[in-house]
């Protein structure tokens, strides 16, 4: 983390990009729907007039089905990759990668990103809304690894932490509180909290790929009932 990034001149100049420098270059911004890097201009503080803090969870389906968990800080969006998802029940722990911050813009996207691109494949806004750090110092809770939080979304509430085991892998935890629970929600709530669409109706809209298109209907279904016993009983 702390090494010094190696000389490439054939790489643009990204120092203008900061913490966006990673997003940037790994996509085509003529190719890909993705928003391109812009910084949040304001820093969002205790004296700004509103200082609530964007989170969002984006389910996508690339070559593996993950859902991007994401938490607004300092004009970015802070990202891990949390392949089952976020589980409300403070028994269950799920990892998270962590990934490249996106800007901010980002939790407006929903879409396919083409064959062949980076994170190719779709996208929907499973879950949004605000969270507000339990922790008093985010900066030094994120370099300790541990981050608490409570988040005030449409499916995702209450306390929460994001716990650091090593380099980029966290763990997602919920704290128990009267929002915990056993229920699985990427199975009870699949659909976009914007759009009310499954991933296959925004793959189709967005004119996927018939592979794309195939991928995201099958990550419609809930993992325990594309299990092979169950395969005959795909829901309608
Ligand atoms: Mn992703």
């Amino acid at each position: 983390m702390s090494t010094k990034p190696r000389r490439e001149p054939s790489l643009p100049d990204l120092s203008r990009y900061g913490r966006l420098a990673e997003y940037r270059a790994k996509r085509r911004f003529d190719v890909t729907p993705e928003p391109p890097p812009r910084l949040a201009r304001a820093v969002k503080t205790a004296a700004t007039a509103s200082p609530k803090l964007e989170f969002v969870v984006q389910k996508h389906r690339a070559g593996h089905l993950h859902y991007d968990f994401r938490l607004e800080h300092e004009g970015v969006m802070l990202s891990w990759a949390v392949p089952k998802g976020p589980a409300p029940d403070p028994a269950v722990k799920r990892l998270a990668m962590q990934t490249e911050p996106h800007p901010m813009d980002y939790n407006q996207f929903e879409g396919v990103i083409p064959e062949g691109e980076y994170g190719g494949g779709t996208v929907m806004i499973w879950d949004r809304g605000t969270w507000t750090p339990e922790s008093s110092d985010v900066g030094r809770a994120l370099a300790k690894g541990d981050l608490k939080f409570r988040l005030d979304g449409r499916k995702l509430k209450g306390s929460w932490v994001l716990v650091r085991t090593h380099g980029r892998q966290w763990l997602l935890i919920k704290h128990r509180d009267a929002h915990a629970s056993s229920e699985d929600l990427t199975a009870t709530k699949p659909r976009s909290v914007v759009s009310r669409r499954t991933l296959a109706a925004i793959a189709r809209a967005a004119g996927a790929s018939p592979r794309q298109l195939e991928q995201a209907a099958a990550a419609d279904v809930p993992r325990d009932a594309a299990a092979p016993a169950a395969t005959q009983h795909r829901a309608r």
